[in-house]
């Protein structure tokens, strides 16, 4: 059973249910919280695999399941619309490393995109031609789901509430240009759209192992990436006790925790799949303006 956020024919937002394929309003079953957003259900600390069978296991009992029930056609929201930061780590995948040519670092390289950048699943991808290579990185995506700073490492996973999958849009050429020119490589990584997320946030109980989940990025059905979150350099811990020391960290915050080998460019027409093990398949197209 999977959680995501989409939006009613009105405008408004609610909580969908992905159960065994079929989509239910999970927000209308739940009728004694009745939350519209995961972050609320965080906040209120109903964010658990408990919590959400209970709701289904008493839609269940009262034999209501069915009524409901909604299209499988829904249009997907991001499961963090409110999110303030998106925290990146850059080199954190031996592989990854050596095809970039870069040294195994010492310590976390961190780096941020901006809000604005946040796509939902099915949503389209899109760059001016002008800027050059464009390319993908799919990411495992940890949400943040207490405020924190200085989080040791032995503490650190207590303050995951959940897990999602992010894209990484990244303007390479732009990128190595600034790099080139020893300016910050920022604008390269927060143009619109160039966070897809999603579709769906796991809570952190539900997930059998954060380090052991198979990644694989396809692009028109043609495998590019493919790997396994045991491949990072600097595991979630530390990559949450890093940050922290740094910045406090807030409900709802996504760290992002680098990609594996196999990035390549993105084509206008482009079908960018992200799988990860347990957590689903995000899915955008991609439009070169
Ligand atoms: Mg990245």
């Amino acid at each position: 059973m999977r959680l995501f956020q989409y939006k009613t024919k009105d405008e408004n937002r609610e909580i969908g249910l992905e159960k065994e394929g079929t989509f239910y309003n999970f927000s209308k079953m739940d009728s004694k919280n009745s939350f519209t957003s995961l972050i609320e259900m965080i906040k209120n600390n109903s964010f658990n695999a408990a919590y959400i069978s209970d709701v289904v296991q008493q839609a269940e009992n009262s034999k209501s399941l069915d009524t409901f029930g909604i299209s499988n056609n829904v249009e997907f929201d991001t499961p963090l619309e409110a999110c303030a930061k998106i925290l990146c780590y850059g080199v954190n995948y031996a592989s990854h490393a050596k095809e970039g040519d870069n040294p195994i670092p010492d310590e976390p390289i961190i780096f941020t995109k901006t809000p604005n950048t946040l796509l939902p699943h099915k949503g389209v991808i899109e760059f001016p031609k002008k800027i050059g290579r464009v390319d993908h990185e799919i990411e495992l995506g940890v949400v943040i789901g207490k405020m924190g700073k200085n989080i040791p490492e032995d503490k650190a996973m207590d303050y995951v509430a959940g897990y999602t999958i992010i894209n990484d849009i990244s303007a390479r050429k732009m990128q190595f240009d600034d790099l080139d020119k020893s300016h910050p490589w920022f604008r390269s990584k927060s143009y619109d759209t160039f966070c897809p997320v999603g579709p769906y946030l796991l809570p952190a109980d539900a997930i059998s192992d954060p380090h052991n989940l198979d990644l694989t990025l396809k692009i028109n059905g043609v495998v590019k990436q493919n790997s396994n979150t045991s491949q990072m350099i600097f595991n979630i811990p530390r990559l949450i006790a890093f940050a922290s020391e740094i910045l406090t960290l807030n409900i709802g915050d996504i760290i992002c925790t680098g990609t594996p080998e196999g990035i390549s460019e993105l084509a206008d027409g482009d079908i960018v799949t992200c799988e990860i093990s347990e957590l689903g398949l995000l899915s955008n197209t991609v439009k070169v303006l």
